[in-house]
């Protein structure tokens, strides 16, 4: 029941065009049918081994998305249906998720995750690296991956400014590649800072401890 109501109440406040993730990483298979019982979809999780088991186990008409660092010889477990990758942060990893969206006749749509914190433990492309492979036009060369949007994630800090800037850093470079790249989906916060996110122009938000409780 905690976890419906949770997952209610945030989605009434939500804004319209803001999209939920829930980040069921760790929790029991019981506690995604809780969710996906109010309607719920789209879920994420930062394991390979995890994702394909609890792919494995519940309904097919989930939608799943990979958040976390992934290694580009486990793509190959997730390529038959994972339904968007948020964490693309290498052209070593861009290329083996064509190579086995070839292998599985199927476009993977992916978010190119940008470093946008000055935590050393978080992944993703430097802006610079990212504007090097869209100058080299290196992405209109693999046929079967779409970039479809951005993702990022803050520092983890209790300060809203830094947080807000870092977020609005992000926004900014989602804009400029908007048309040009035909992006579409901006993904920024989670249960700390997701109010935060979405004031600047997040729409999609990954949300895991506020549906499901605290993670051990
Ligand atoms: C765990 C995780 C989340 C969810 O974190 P909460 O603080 O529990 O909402 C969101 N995004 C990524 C990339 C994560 O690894």
């Amino acid at each position: 029941m905690k976890i419906a109501n949770n997952l209610l109440k945030i989605k009434s406040e939500l804004p319209e065009d803001v999209k939920l993730v829930a980040v069921s990483k760790t929790k029991p298979i019981e506690d995604i049918k809780s969710a996906y019982k109010t309607g719920q979809l789209d879920f994420g999780e930062n394991k390979i081994q995890e994702l394909v088991s609890k792919y494995d186990s519940l309904p097919k008409n989930i939608k799943w998305h990979m958040i976390g660092h992934l290694q580009s010889n486990k793509v190959k477990y997730i390529a038959p249906f994972i339904h968007l990758i948020h964490s693309v942060d290498s052209i070593k990893l861009i290329r083996e998720i064509n190579k086995q969206a070839i292998k599985n006749n199927r476009t993977i749509n992916v978010l190119i995750q940008i470093d946008i914190s000055n935590d050393k433990t978080k992944f993703g492309f430097s802006v610079d690296d990212f504007h090097v492979i869209l100058k080299d036009e290196l992405l209109s060369t693999f046929n079967n991956l779409k970039v479809v949007g951005l993702m990022g994630m803050a520092s983890f800090t209790d300060n809203q400014y830094v947080i807000k800037n870092q977020f609005n850093f992000l926004k900014d470079l989602f804009n400029k590649h908007k048309e040009t790249l035909s992006l579409e989906i901006l993904s920024m916060g989670m249960s700390g800072d997701y109010n935060i996110a979405i004031e600047c122009q997040s729409n999609l938000i990954r949300l895991g401890s506020t549906i499901f409780g605290k993670r051990k």
